[in-house]
């Protein structure tokens, strides 16, 4: 499966989408989410983050850039870039050293590191739409595509 389209009608239906992606995803792992300030792309990382164990809140990294989390069995990177100036920037802050580990990296703002930033297996874009989002999903590996087929088979 390449891509899903999924209506997102309100806030919870955004954290749930991020539930069913932590469910689906179970190796290491790379996650682009795209889309404009407030779109939802962290309330998407606090579904995520809280159904693989933690417990409290997500906030944006914007200024810290990434915000560890040390969940078992798989850690999570969540980056924003929002504010990074330079992607050379990302390489002296041992960028490699992240992507190398068994975790899944979140993404927001990948733009910003274009060119450094290795391949996603999945990108999420959201949109507005009226007062809810949609919710574009896209595989860009194999293991991608298994994701999205998990994530597909969740829908009611
Ligand atoms: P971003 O990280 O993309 O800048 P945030 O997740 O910080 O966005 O903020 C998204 C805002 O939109 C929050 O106020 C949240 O309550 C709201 N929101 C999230 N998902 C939806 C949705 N599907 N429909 C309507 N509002 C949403
Ligand atoms: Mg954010």
């Amino acid at each position: 499966m390449k891509e899903l389209i999924l209506s997102l009608p309100d806030e919870a239906a955004t954290v749930a989408l991020g539930t069913q992606l932590a469910r689906a995803c179970t190796q290491s792992s790379v996650i682009h989410l795209l889309g404009d300030l407030g779109a939802g792309k962290t309330t998407f990382s606090r579904g995520f983050l809280q159904a693989l164990g933690h417990q409290g809140n997500v906030k944006s990294p914007t200024y810290t850039l990434v915000e560890p989390y040390m969940l078992s069995p798989l850690a999570v990177y969540h980056f924003d870039l929002y504010r990074l100036a330079d992607p050379e920037e990302l390489e002296f802050m041992g960028i490699r050293d992240y992507f190398a580990q068994d975790a899944v990296c979140l993404v927001e703002w990948p733009q910003q590191g274009a060119g450094v930033l290795p391949e996603p297996d999945l990108e999420l874009l959201l949109d507005y739409c009226g007062e809810g989002r949609q919710a574009t999903l896209r595989a860009l590996s194999g293991y991608g595509s298994d994701m999205l087929q998990r994530v597909a088979a969740q829908q009611g």
